[in-house]
C-alpha cells in the first residue's frame, strides 16, 4: 500500500468529451484505410488453432460511454478473447471479493517479464505480481467465488457476458487446442501451489482459466466491455451495473501499468490509455468517462500485441483526444482574454 491505511477520500471524476460523431466516423475510416495493408507481425501459433486466423482481418470499434457506436471493418468476426479475459475476471473477483484481497494476494506491479514467465514468480517469493500475467491470472481465477469448478466457470462466463451485453460462448476447438499445449500454465499453477499461493486444485484452476481465454468475442464486444469500465461499471448498451465505479477505476489503474505485457510502459508513454491485449489479436483501450476502443487484427508482435491494433490506437488516441495525460494550455489563454 502506498496510500494511508484505513482512510477513505471520496473519488471525484474529471474527464472531457469526445469530438462530434462525424469526426469520429471519418477518423475511424481513415485509420482503417491507413493500416489495413500493414503486414508486420505474425499470427500466433503456439496455440495451434489460432494459426487458422485470416491475417487480413481488421476491425475497429469505438463505443462511447453514452452508448453511441462507431465501427469499421471486421467488427463482427469472432475470435477467442485470450488474455483480455484477465482484465474482466480481475474486475469480477474485485467485485465479489475485494480489490484489497487481490492487491494483497496477487499484487499490482508489473513484472517487466513475459506474460508466461516462471522466473517472475521465482524472483518474488512465489507472488505472481499482477493479474495480467498468466501466473497472476491463474491465481485470480482461483479466487473466483463458486463451490465447484463448474460454478466458478459459470460465474466467469456469465460475468464476462454481462460486460459484453450478450451471452458469450466457449470456442471448443480453441479450448481443446490450448489444453493439449499448455504445460507451462499447468507448471505455473503447480509452482503457485508449492508456494501456498493458490489453495484450489491447480489443474482445475488452469482448466477454468483456459476456458475463460477461449470465450468468443468480436471487436464490437471488446468495445462494449471496455466502455463499461469507462462508464463507472455500467454497460452503456444494456444500462446494467456490472461492477462498481470503484472496481472499474481499480481495473483501469491495473491495465495502465500491466495491460500490454512487458511493453506496458512504452504503450502508456505513447498512447496514454489503460488497455489489454491478447495473442489472438484483440485490444481493448479505455478512455475513462469517454468510451472504449475494441480492435482486432491477428498479426501480433514479439510481445503478443496486435501490430495494426497498436498503430490504430496510437492514431485514434491522438486524433480523438483520448490520451489521459494530454492537456491544452489554459492559463495563457485566460491571461490573454481569448
Ligand atoms: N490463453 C493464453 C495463454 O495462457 C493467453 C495468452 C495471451 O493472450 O497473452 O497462454
Amino acid at each position: 500500500m502506498v496510500g494511508p491505511e484505513g482512510e477513505t477520500v471520496t473519488q471525484r471524476a474529471s474527464t472531457g468529451g469526445l469530438p462530434s460523431d462525424g469526426v469520429i466516423d471519418a477518423t475511424l475510416e481513415e485509420v482503417h484505410a491507413r493500416y489495413h495493408g500493414l503486414d508486420d507481425g505474425e499470427v500466433a501459433d503456439y496455440i495451434p488453432v489460432l494459426a487458422e486466423a485470416d491475417p487480413r482481418w481488421f476491425g475497429l470499434s469505438l463505443i462511447e460511454s453514452a452508448g453511441t457506436v462507431h465501427e469499421v471493418g471486421d467488427v463482427d468476426t469472432e475470435f477467442s478473447i485470450q488474455s483480455i479475459s484477465k482484465a474482466f475476471v480481475f474486475a469480477l473477483v474485485c467485485q465479489s471479493r475485494s480489490s484489497e484481497l487481490v492487491h494483497e494476494r496477487v499484487g499490482v506491479n508489473n513484472t517487466g517479464l513475459a506474460f508466461n514467465s516462471v522466473m517472475a514468480v521465482e524472483l518474488n517469493d512465489g507472488k505472481p505480481l499482477n493479474s495480467m500475467v498468466n501466473a497472476g491470472a491463474i491465481a485470480t481465477t482461483a479466487l473466483m467465488p463458486g463451490t465447484t469448478s463448474a460454478e466458478k466457470w459459470e460465474n466467469i462466463r456469465s460475468g464476462l457476458s454481462r460486460f459484453a451485453g450478450r451471452p458469450l460462448r466457449l470456442d471448443g476447438r480453441v479450448y481443446e487446442s490450448e489444453m493439449t499445449t499448455n504445460q507451462r500454465n499447468k507448471a505455473l499453477a503447480r509452482l503457485l501451489e508449492s508456494y501456498g499461493r493458490i489453495i484450489t486444485d491447480p489443474l482445475d484452476t488452469v482448466d477454468i482459466y483456459t476456458r475463460q481465454c477461449s470465450l468468443q468475442v468480436t471487436a464490437h464486444d471488446l468495445a462494449v466491455m471496455g466502455a463499461t469500465l469507462a462508464d463507472g461499471g455500467i454497460n452503456p448498451l444494456t444500462g446494467r451495473q456490472v461492477v462498481s465505479a470503484e472496481v472499474a477505476r481499480d481495473t483501469l489503474a491495473l491495465l495502465a501499468s500491466c495491460g500490454m505485457y512487458e511493453n506496458s510502459g512504452e504503450w502508456l508513454f505513447e498512447i496514454g490509455l489503460p488497455a489489454k491485449s491478447g495473442v489472438s489479436g484483440g485490444i481493448v483501450a479505455i478512455a475513462p468517462g469517454k468510451g472504449a476502443l475494441g480492435t482486432f487484427s491477428p498479426r501480433v508482435d514479439a510481445a503478443g500485441n496486435s501490430v495494426r491494433g497498436q498503430r490504430a490506437c496510437f492514431h485514434l488516441s491522438r486524433a480523438l483526444g483520448l490520451n489521459l495525460f494530454a492537456s491544452n494550455a489554459v492559463a495563457q489563454r485566460v491571461r490573454e482574454g481569448r
